[in-house]
């Protein structure tokens, strides 16, 4: 061919993003079996589905449909790698993450193309945005392993982690899965999408070529109802990470309820795109076609919903029109594309499907004049005006290339306007004014915000939701807390701890902390003479009725029910009456909680003043607290005053905590900042243990308050009174009406109320194995978080089980808060 010919053709050469090598590797390698123990293996159905290019409806390769067979195969496998995996050395397992990333960066053009194929996203995004993530969180995570054991110190994996991922970023999901686990000495068993598995048989090549040992990672793959309910619902799985759907994530939420398996969701959204009037329009434009036409809208945080001042809004809509018309749909593989096929026949059908319900509720609808193709799974770029925020299209998400547009006044309507949904994964926020920018970030309830940006991702900054869009965090150091545990509650610590609460003060720990406590009393005669002779007292003189009610929004009021619940003493004498709490009396404490929200707005050095504040005024009661004690539980007088003691230095701790469990910033690559906020969770609903009666109720109400959370607490139905001799004590603390609310009664049903309720954002429990499950249970109908015990007792007294981070982690949810800068 002459270069005269060239000129007549213009024909392009073969781009590197041809088609014909990643084809030529589907054919040598499928059907693609099960990878278990580092080895093919066929399925024990010896079935296999297919699975197709969107953009064409063509059949890609064939793969194997797994079930619960093959789940006990690569679980089993796991299992057995799991002792070996977890005892090789940080530096080993980071060589291996860095060998890892190093093969993906060297298939990152097969890989590209793969998931193309697979997925119908432009190559131009797996190529510059996938790929790259991938290898970027593999590098992130080795760094991880290598820091470990000095970073985590006191923690260890978790044993064999299930992982189940959407097709939406089939690789970058499997990479935000395993680079943690692997990082933090886990084993897997990882469950890829129906519609897009090929990325991750590649992926297996690249875990055998770097050796990584057998039974680490297994890739089973197959549908839904075989392999990943199987994968749920397996008793030897320690772990279950999920990302998907909210509605698949709540049905896990109630599959592993009370199971004691681990786990975090990240699920959908619906975002908010907000635009102030002063923001610059053009990026406003290249930004929404980043947010609802990048991966043709399939993105869990996309924004979808465009928020306009009103002032603005029929200027920045002819904007976006024009630049719609602009958008080429077609074919992925396209460099030149802009919007590639949508997943699957099914996904295009739902996304029709609601698109004509946004058209029936009355909402106006917009496509560019622009072709589409014919052949293939493809959907326009779809704009709505004219939305109501009740309209089925404002609250449901909907998956696909289509934004709605809504309009406020001022500020405050636009932080309302954002906040309504149930969701809570992610905003943006555009403005050129940065006062007004960062505070509305600090309103939006969501796990990340970007501030005249979007869709930016990196490993460093953990991604995760508020709310229904799920619990737990993928990247960042927050993000490895998933894969671990602190080292105590582990299976050995597990009985040594049961027999440290037998001889509570006799264990190593609790042994310094009452002997600090014996120290004390020892030092002021005085206090030790009273305190023998009532102890003396204690057991035998008729104590003065004391009848505590409940306590909410700062005042002392009666149960609801009328009723009081006797308490006794080990001997079953009746040494007091409290009010029988009922699930109205939850429901106003819930209320007085809300309205004490304001205490979120304290500076970390308030709260701080107010638990210290909380600690001397306890102190100067000791001894009428550690009297109580010994009347509730019978223990020595000694035993309770180190409880009293122990009690005392906990709201210490956590006083000096207020302002110290910061956030971090991180350094992304581009020019700008991530602000990673911890934030308080909201409302907590808190069901104490009965050991230590006191210590136990305040070291779950310190560590919550301090972080700003409001509370909803029910103390020990056995020793109730600790708690409610509180109230005085908290009056007189400047602790703001409402922040602590205490609802005396029956620890079962009224956490279940709490469980139950929509406005709690999380509820901590600590009794029965039963109530574990029950809460867990209950708290799936609005994703809440929980914090349970599955029925094992803590030592109190230790610090390394009663106190510290992993109270704070519980107490907060961190939002990034994404900064870009410069002109
Ligand atoms: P999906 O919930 O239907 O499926 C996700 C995965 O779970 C798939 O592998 C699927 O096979 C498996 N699965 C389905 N039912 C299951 C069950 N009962 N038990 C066990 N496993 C089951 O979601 P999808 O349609 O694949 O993905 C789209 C959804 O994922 C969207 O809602 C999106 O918002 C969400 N998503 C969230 C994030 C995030 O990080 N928060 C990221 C990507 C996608
Ligand atoms: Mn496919």
């Amino acid at each position: 061919m002459s270069v005269l010919d060239l000129f007549e053709s213009m024909e392009y050469g073969p781009a590197p993003e041809t088609a014909e090598p990643a084809l030529q590797w589907l054919a040598q390698h499928q059907p693609f079996d099960l990878f278990i123990n580092n080895r093919r293996v066929k399925p024990a159905s010896g079935q296999y589905l297919e699975t197709i290019n969107p953009a064409t409806g063509k059949v890609l390769a064939r793969v194997a449909a797994g079930n619960g067979a093959d789940v006990d195969a690569a679980v089993a496998a796991a299992r057995r790698a799991f002792p070996g995996w977890s005892k090789t050395p940080g530096h080993v397992r980071a060589r291996y993450l860095y060998a890892i990333a190093r093969h993906i960066q060297k298939h990152a053009r097969l890989l590209a193309v793969l998931e193309t194929l697979d997925n119908g996203k432009p190559i131009r995004e797996t190529r510059d945005i996938d790929i790259p993530l991938v290898a970027r969180h593999f590098y992130y995570h080795a760094g991880w392993a290598q820091l470990m054991e000095s970073e985590l110190a006191g923690y260890e994996p978790l044993g064999v982690v299930g992982q189940i991922i959407p097709w939406n970023f089939p690789l970058l999901m499997l990479a935000w899965k395993v680079a943690p686990a692997l990082a933090m000495g886990n084993t897997v068993v990882l469950k890829p999408a129906r519609y897009t598995p090929l990325t991750a048989m590649k992926f297996a090549e690249i875990v055998e070529e770097v050796g990584l040992p057998p039974g680490v990672v297994n890739i089973v793959t197959g549908e839904a109802g075989q392999v990943g309910e199987a994968l749920v619902r397996h008793p030897d799985v320690n772990k279950i990470a999920f990302t998907g759907s909210t509605e698949v994530g709540r049905a896990i939420r109630r599959a592993t309820a009370g199971s004691g398996k681990r786990l975090s969701l990240e699920l959908g959204g619906k975002s908010p795109f907000v635009v102030f009037d002063d923001a610059d329009l053009d990026s406003v434009v290249e930004g929404v076609v980043d947010a609802i036409w990048f991966n043709q809208g399939q993105v869990c945080c996309a924004g979808s919903r465009l928020l306009v001042q009103e002032s603005i809004a029929e200027r920045l809509v002819a904007k976006v029109r024009a630049r719609m018309e602009k958008l080429r749909v077609g074919d992925p593989l396209d460099k030149a594309i802009d919007i590639g096929a949508i997943v699957s026949e099914s996904q295009l059908g739902e996304i029709r499907r609601l698109v004509e319900r946004g058209v029936e509720e009355g909402a106006q609808l917009w496509q560019p004049s622009t072709a589409c193709p014919r052949e293939g799974y493809f959907f326009p770029p779809t704009l709505f005006t004219n939305v109501a925020p009740a309209m089925t299209i404002a609250q449901v998400e909907i998956f696909g290339p289509v934004l709605v547009t809504m309009t406020f006044r001022t500020p405050e309507e636009a932080v309302t306007l954002a906040n309504n949904t149930r969701y809570g994964l992610a905003a943006s926020i555009w403005s050129e004014n940065i006062n007004l920018a960062l505070d509305v970030a600090a309103r939006l309830q969501a796990g990340t915000v970007w501030i005249n940006a979007t869709n930016l991702f990196d490993a460093a900054s953990g991604f995760g939701g508020y709310r229904e869009s799920g619990f737990g965090r993928e990247g960042g150091k927050e993000g490895l807390y998933e894969y671990v545990r602190p080292r105590w509650e582990g299976a050995s610590g597990r009985a040594s701890r049961r027999r440290g609460l037998a001889e509570a003060p006799a264990s190593g720990e609790s042994k310094a902390h009452s002997g600090n406590g014996h120290a004390e009393h020892a030092s002021n005669g005085v206090a030790l003479a009273g305190s023998e002779v009532f102890a003396d007292l204690a057991g035998r003189i008729p104590s003065i009725d004391r009848t505590p009610k409940l306590f909410i929004g700062g005042k002392q009021v009666r149960p609801d029910s009328g009723y009081s619940l006797p308490v006794r003493d080990p001997q079953g004498m009746i040494i007091g009456q409290v009010g029988a709490g009922n699930r109205k009396d939850i429901r106003n404490a819930v209320e007085a909680a809300h309205a004490a929200r304001a205490w979120s707005g304290a500076s970390p050095h308030q709260r701080a003043q107010v638990l210290f504040y909380v600690a001397e005024n306890l102190a100067a009661r000791e001894q009428e607290f550690a009297l109580r004690l010994v009347q509730q539980t019978g223990r020595p007088y000694a035993d309770a005053a180190a409880e009293v003691q122990a009690a005392i230095a906990r709201l210490f701790s956590y006083a000096a905590w207020c302002d110290k469990f910061e956030g971090s910033i991180h350094r992304p690559p581009l020019r700008g900042m991530v602000l990673a906020v911890r934030e308080p969770v909201g409302v907590i609903g808190i069901a104490c243990p009965d050991e230590f009666p006191l210590l136990g109720f305040l070291s779950l109400v310190a560590p919550a308050l301090a972080m700003g959370n409001t509370l909803v607490v029910i103390p020990s139905p056995q020793a109730p009174l600790s708690a409610t001799d509180c109230y005085q004590v908290f009056e007189t603390s400047d602790l703001p009406a409402g922040a602590v609310n205490i609802v005396t009664g029956e620890r079962e049903p009224l956490s279940q109320v709490l469980a139950e309720h929509e406005d709690v954002e999380a509820v901590w429990y600590f009794g029965s194995a039963e109530g574990s499950k029950r809460v867990e249970l209950a708290a799936a109908s609005n994703m809440k978080r929980t914090w349970v015990n599955y029925g094992h007792p803590r030592d109190w007294l230790d610090p390394v089980q009663g106190e510290g981070e992993e109270f704070l982690r519980e107490a907060t949810q961190v939002k990034n808060i994404w900064v870009p800068y410069g002109e």
